[in-house]
């Protein structure tokens, strides 16, 4: 039962029901849905629940009913939306987005005939089964490596499930008639970055003859695509010896040189003497609460300061920041910051986001994470 005073958190349809809001519960603590009420016992939402996170209820409806079609329902119509984004040269994509596709909890990658299924709620891993047969994929892994599953009480431990085939390293994709090996099992997030596929197009646009420095270079997706678009020079950078050895992998499946370098970027950028006309700065979230944002912005105005220095006249830079704490507003003043002390002449040229495969409910913008600039440095 919501407690009075607090309808505003489902008039709004945030998804997010806090613990804070409900004066009682009753039911099963171990159920897989709940419905909230008002103190004259209307129903005011029903979704995903949970016991042991703060957030309480990830509300799916406002007042109708919640059934197992319905989940079915939208499982279709997150795939169907997909269409678009899924053709001849690609065959990855997000298939559900949590809240964007009414799905709070639940995010599903699919890599061809792979889907790589995140599960971060009590309520919704109790309708595995059902998720896997409404995607309908061969084959499915679940990642279970997220610190929320810790909190539910959820297993941590990845694997395959439902109609599960072994794993799925060593398998390629193709994004926009480029060929990609992903590694679901140890790599980061469900095994590839699906979310800069329209970034990384730019980036071929911006690359015939252009030397390219790819930082944070994770599978060197962004430099794969830069060879494809005619760069003279790529070059990849990350910290990791396994990021390194894919991005290599990739770079030789698809015929393009490259070159490589095992090495933290900050320090990187300070010691090279190389210039480049493409710049692409692609770092892992530094903000991963809200009291780590001081912190991060630290972080982004320095890798950004360097990265603008290595920059050419008339080049640009694509940068990022997926730190779903860090608003468009505040990396935009650290932006303004790293090329002020860059002494750097600095254009935006567009604002970059995630892909269509990543949509964002109105009601819920958190689930904005990614956000972009690309920049002219004259
Ligand atoms: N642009 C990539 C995704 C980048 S993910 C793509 O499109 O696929 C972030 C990467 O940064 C990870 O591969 C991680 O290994 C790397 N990383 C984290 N800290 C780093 C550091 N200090 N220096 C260099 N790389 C780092």
């Amino acid at each position: 039962m919501l407690k009075q005073s607090r309808e505003r958190a489902v008039e709004n349809r945030h998804p997010w029901i806090f613990a804070g809001a409900i004066a009682s519960e009753s039911g099963p603590d171990d159920a897989a849905f709940a419905d909230l009420v008002d103190g004259r016992g209307n129903l005011l939402a029903s979704g995903f629940h949970s016991q042991r996170s703060q957030i309480r209820l990830r509300a799916l409806v406002f007042g109708e009913e919640l059934t197992p079609d319905l989940i079915r329902e939208r499982i279709a119509a997150s795939i169907a939306r997909r269409r678009a984004v899924l053709d001849e040269g690609t065959n990855a994509a997000r298939v559900v987005n949590a809240e964007g596709d009414e799905l709070s909890g639940l995010v599903v990658d699919r890599y061809d005939e792979l889907a790589v299924i995140e599960i971060s709620n009590f309520g919704v891993e109790q309708i595995r089964e059902l998720i896997v047969e409404a995607i309908g994929v061969r084959d499915v892994f679940f990642k279970n490596d997220l610190p929320a599953r810790k909190i539910e009480g959820l297993s941590l431990e990845s694997g395959g499930g439902g109609a599960a085939a072994p794993l799925s390293n060593g398998r390629t994709i193709r994004e926009s008639g480029l060929r990609f090996e992903i590694d679901s099992a140890e790599g980061q997030k469900t095994g590839f970055f699906l979310d800069q596929r329209e970034n990384r197009r730019l980036a071929r646009t911006l690359s015939r003859d252009r030397r390219v420095l790819n930082l944070f270079s994770y599978s060197g997706a962004f430099g794969v695509y830069a060879g494809a678009g005619g760069a003279t020079s790529v070059l990849n950078v990350d910290v990791s010896d396994r990021a390194i050895a894919l991005a290599r992998r990739n770079h030789e499946i698809n015929g393009f040189d490259a070159d490589f370098v095992v090495a933290d970027a900050f320090d990187w950028v300070r010691k090279t003497r190389e210039r480049f006309d493409l710049v692409v700065c692609d770092p892992p979230a530094f903000a991963k609460s809200r009291a780590d944002i001081d912190r991060a912005a630290r972080g982004y105005k320095d890798i950004n300061l360097h990265a603008l220095r290595l920059v050419e006249s008339g080049g640009h830079l694509m940068t990022f920041s997926c730190s779903g704490h860090m608003s468009l507003d505040l990396f935009q003043k650290v932006i303004f910051s790293a090329a002020h002390d860059a002494g750097r002449s600095v254009a935006f040229v567009r604002r970059l986001t995630a892909g269509p495969d990543h949509p964002v409910s109105i009601y819920c913008p958190e689930g904005e994470y990614l956000k972009g600039f690309l920049l002219e440095v004259r």
